[in-house]
C-alpha cells in the first residue's frame, strides 16, 4: 500500500542548528501565522541530525480569501496528505532554495 509520504523529494539545506548542510525531512506539519489582514503559511521541515526546524514558505502575506478554502482548512488542520503533496513538488522546494538530490 502507498503511504502518504511516498515520493518525497530528498532535500538538503544548511542547518542553523548543526551548522552543516544536512538532509531535512518533511514533518507533515504547517505553521499558519496571522499578520494583520494577511497570513503567512509555512511547511515545517526538520534536520535529520539535530531536529532543528526549517520553515518553507507556501504563502507569504496573503489574504486568506485568496487561498482556496479547502487548502486553508488543510493547513490549519495539519493535514498530512496536503503536507506530503508539497514535499513532492519541485517548484515549491526550489522556490525555498532547497538543494535537491
Ligand atoms: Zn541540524
Amino acid at each position: 500500500m502507498r503511504t502518504p509520504d511516498a515520493g518525497q523529494i530528498r532535500v538538503y539545506h544548511r542547518c542553523g542548528g548543526c551548522g552543516k548542510k544536512r538532509e531535512f525531512v518533511n514533518t507533515g506539519k504547517f505553521r499558519v501565522n496571522a499578520n494583520g489582514k494577511n497570513v503567512d503559511v509555512w511547511l515545517i521541515y526538520r534536520c535529520v541530525k539535530c531536529k532543528h526546524s526549517w520553515n518553507l514558505t507556501i504563502y507569504e502575506r496573503t489574504r486568506p480569501g485568496r487561498i482556496p478554502a479547502e487548502l486553508f482548512d488543510a493547513f490549519q488542520a495539519n493535514d498530512v496528505e496536503a503536507a506530503m503533496a508539497y514535499g513532492r513538488r519541485i517548484d515549491f522546494l526550489k522556490k525555498n532554495h532547497a538543494e535537491l538530490r
